[in-house]
């Protein structure tokens, strides 16, 4: 039985979580798919961010360090973040870039890795994970003497051996929408004395993820993508408890200060996270992360996570549905698995030719997903779809697919304009 557009409209109707899309503001003909590289704006952040421009720092200037707890900010906004990833309070901090975060982590877990199990010189990571944590991973690796070694997904389990130090990993591939078995993975990597540290970017808000029951050692995640954040928004950075005592980092700034503001010559590291802080932290853009994590905060009462993970794959799995219906014959693959233990909050379609202009003809029809170009073997070109729940309802994966067989249907993506490349995709 095929669904049709009231079938959709039905689902809708009797979706819980259908009025979280009120605490968004979402160009009006727009179906937004790409929520996965840059989350909407809520609703709420124009006003706060006014706020804290016109009155915290337009009137109470520098006493707002103080009293509008500027200074907390960084944990604050850290704490809300932890209870999405399974983390205890204390324990993350939203501070600088994803790529920053990595860099911080990584030369922390090479440094404990080295004390605890001298000899082991060799990071293992993916081929395809998203490139700037693998040239993050390379520089450190030319300047410590290290070796970076990339492997495909199916190989990491036959590189767990003495010579690792660390694994590090994507939770949620970028490229595939493929999921890892984060649990066991950092399990069958501790079991052969490794640490792991894991890039939650593409699942922080997308998917349940539990850090501490997967007893991780180290996380870095995006504040942009599935935490609305607005673009730039600070990233966040987790450490496990259990090295609370020990872990280091290399930007060794003021801010991750035991006492900052008591100017002493030598550095003393602030305990716990609040290390993970190199210098003076931005006030305004963290305002508006804050209004985004709210935003997934604000499905805590109609279950959580768990409730998002469960419309995320029904919007997933719906879409998959009607593309095979709909799609068929216009040389279409479908690249994210099927199986939802393995798959994020993204579908991701290959297609020899053409990719980049049929995503250009769906943005100039209001349907926003965005291209990831192949590497000419074994990743082909890709046309990627991000669903959040939060904002993305069943009627509109429906229109968003007849878009799609519209566009293939019509060859208007071969139109000239759709072929013209923009430096950002
Ligand atoms: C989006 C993304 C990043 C982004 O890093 P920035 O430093 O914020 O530019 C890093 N890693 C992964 C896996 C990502 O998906």
């Amino acid at each position: 039985m095929t669904t049709t557009l009231q079938d959709c409209q039905a689902l809708d109707a009797q979706d819980p979580l259908r009025p979280l899309r009120d605490l968004f503001t979402l160009p009006p003909g727009t179906i937004y798919l790409d929520g996965n590289s840059l989350g909407v704006m809520p609703a709420a952040a124009p006003a706060r961010v006014a706020d804290v421009v016109t009155r915290e720092w337009g009137q109470d200037l520098i006493k707002s360090w103080n009293q509008a707890g500027w200074f907390e900010a960084p944990r604050k906004v850290g704490d809300k973040i932890a209870r999405l990833i399974g983390a205890t309070p204390g324990t993350v901090v939203a501070t600088d870039s994803t790529s920053v975060n990595l860099f911080k982590v990584l030369s922390a877990a090479l440094r404990q890795s080295a004390q605890d199990r001298p000899g082991r010189w060799r990071i293992v990571s993916e081929r395809s994970n998203f490139p700037t944590d693998l040239y993050i991973a390379e520089a450190l690796c030319k300047d410590k003497g290290w070796e970076l070694v990339l492997v495909e997904p199916e190989e990491i389990a036959a590189h767990l051996d003495d010579r690792l130090a660390i694994l590090m990993l994507t939770h949620v591939n970028y490229r595939t929408g493929a999921m890892h078995d984060m649990a066991a993975v950092t399990k069958a990597a501790h079991d052969a004395g490794a640490l792991v540290v894991w890039d939650l970017a593409h699942s922080a808000g997308a998917v349940p993820v539990d850090l501490t029951g997967a007893e991780a050692d180290f996380a870095v995640g995006c504040g942009y993508k599935y935490l609305n954040g607005g673009p730039g928004a600070p990233a966040f950075v987790w450490v496990n408890q259990r090295h609370a005592d020990r872990f280091w980092q290399p930007l060794s700034g003021w801010w991750g200060h035991a006492q900052p503001f008591a100017f002493t010559p030598d550095y003393q590291p602030a305990p716990g996270i609040a290390r993970y802080q190199c210098g003076t932290q931005p006030m305004i853009s963290l305002a508006a992360l804050e209004c985004g994590v709210d935003t997934v905060l604000a499905a805590e009462p109609l279950g959580g996570m768990a409730a998002l993970r469960a419309k995320s794959l029904a919007l997933t799995d719906l879409f998959i549905q009607l593309v095979n219906e709909r799609c068929a014959g216009h040389g279409l693959t479908l690249v994210t698995p099927t199986e939802h233990a393995q798959r994020g909050s993204q579908v991701c379609l290959a297609r020899d030719t053409g990719a980049y202009a049929i995503v250009q003809a769906l943005i100039a029809r209001g349907v926003i997903g965005d291209f990831r170009a192949g590497d000419g073997q074994r990743h082909p070109d890709i046309l990627r779809f991000g669903f959040t729940p939060l904002y993305l309802g069943f009627a509109d994966v429906w229109h968003a697919v007849e878009h799609l067989r519209q566009v293939l249907e019509s060859a208007e993506w071969q139109r000239p304009e759709f072929h013209r490349q923009h430096a950002v995709t």
